[in-house]
């Protein structure tokens, strides 16, 4: 079936500017073409959809998300949803908020660590159209050194999970766990090459993982098609990361001249994930159950962040848009804020939305975030112009949301 998008302004994520009074002919789940209104007349037998007024643009896409958690921002509660939920529960609640970001506009999402890996099956379900949700792109388990990061100590002796997270020593075991995600369905890989120090007020940035480790786990997913992720925080550990071969660094926040140079050298994607720092400062330590030093680190992330965007963005490093939700963060009702506070650090509204579509297109290796011929049709309608006023992306009544040619039941 072929349909007819005629809108006020087009933003294809593609050029410089939005196009006025533009038009999206889609056939089928595919983009058929795309341009000026004008240009493409109005083809026979198209189904119009008529978007005066409005401003039509590619689906959003969330680089950062843990669907397998549930946003809580306390981490007693937090740890205890490990012990009390069943994977097939977390996979079941997944579901709904993997629907929940897909009505706030976001048709693709990159899942950076679940439990068990069960949002590999959430993607699958998705895709067999069992249930409905963005398009994922999931690491299965982010992988960590043995009480690194993601293997957090902390359990009494006699407690163990199985499939929790995946914890490997040395370059061999590096390279078998990038191996054991790949067999269990992995589109990418994540690593935890770099934790914070919270009781050091020298330091807030430590190496876990060794740079021989590092670099067997790329060269390990490189070989194999994928690209490999890391959580990090900044300072040696992350020039460590990006020398050994990772390919986009999350957070990222404490940075200098000769980091942002390598970034730029490498190709490096960098998310630098705003929202879940500042998200931090909605809450008291009390609240967060976190001692005073973390809360010390977490005003100092909040500082350099900012520098660390700004010298990215004149830098010409390519700068992707994730929110980590599900940790603090509630699943698509605070997502836009991501791209709100990229304008903030000072991206125009364009580049931030083109953050959350075309560059992130291009870390998912998905065929999708920009609107051109030929891709898929994900795309959104939103009432007035998000250009103007970036929180008109906040609520789903201004939005209407269409996945590969498919309107999405608001
Ligand atoms: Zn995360």
């Amino acid at each position: 079936m072929r349909r007819l998008i005629i809108a006020d302004r087009l933003i294809d994520a593609v050029h410089a500017a939005p196009i006025a009074h533009g038009a999206v002919l889609i056939d089928g789940e595919r983009i058929l073409d795309c341009g000026r209104a004008t240009d493409i007349g109005r083809p026979e037998g198209a189904e119009l959809i008529d978007a005066t007024g409005m401003t039509v643009m590619p689906g959003l896409i969330d680089a950062h998300v843990h669907l397998a958690y549930s946003g809580t921002p306390h981490k007693a509660l937090f740890r205890s949803e490990h012990a009390e939920m069943s994977y097939p529960a977390v996979s079941l609640r997944a579901a709904a908020y993997a629907r929940e970001t897909l009505r706030h506009g976001f048709t693709a999402v990159r899942d950076m660590h679940a439990p068990g890996g069960t949002i590999i099956d959430l993607r699958d379900a998705i895709d067999a159209g069992h249930v409905e949700g963005p398009r994922i792109r999931a690491c299965g388990r982010g992988l960590s050194v043995t009480g690194g990061h993601m293997d957090q100590p902390g359990w009494a002796d006699h407690t163990s999970f199985r499939d929790l997270t995946h914890p490997c020593d040395g370059p061999d075991g590096f390279r078998r766990g990038v191996r054991e995600e790949i067999k269990r369905g992995a589109d990418f890989i994540k690593l935890n090459t770099n934790a914070a120090i919270h009781g050091r007020p020298d330091r807030f940035c430590r190496l876990e993982m060794a740079e021989d480790e590092i670099k067997a786990a790329c060269d390990e997913a490189h070989e194999q098609g994928l690209k490999v992720a890391s959580h990090t925080l900044g300072e040696q550990p992350l020039a460590a990361t990006i020398v050994n071969g990772v390919d986009c660094v999350e957070h990222a926040h404490f940075t200098d001249d000769r980091i942002i140079e390598l970034m730029v050298r490498q190709g490096t994607f960098l998310v630098p994930t705003l929202l879940v720092n500042e998200r931090n400062f909605d809450f008291t330590p009390e609240a967060q159950g976190i001692s005073q030093r973390h809360w010390e680190w977490l005003l100092a992330s909040r500082e350099a962040k900012w520098a660390t965007l700004a010298k990215a963005r004149a830098a010409g490093v390519r700068i992707g848009c994730g929110t980590d939700a599900g940790f603090m963060i509630p699943h698509g009702s605070m997502s836009w804020r991501e791209i709100a506070l990229l304008a903030e650090g000072g991206l125009t509204p364009l580049e931030a939305i083109m953050a959350a579509t075309a560059t992130n297109a291009e870390l998912l290796d998905l065929d999708a975030g920009r609107l051109e011929k030929g891709r898929l049709a994900d795309i959104l309608i939103v009432a007035g112009n998000p250009l103007d006023d970036l929180s008109l992306l906040s609520d789903p009544a201004n939005l209407r949301v269409i996945k590969g040619g498919r309107d999405i039941r608001p």
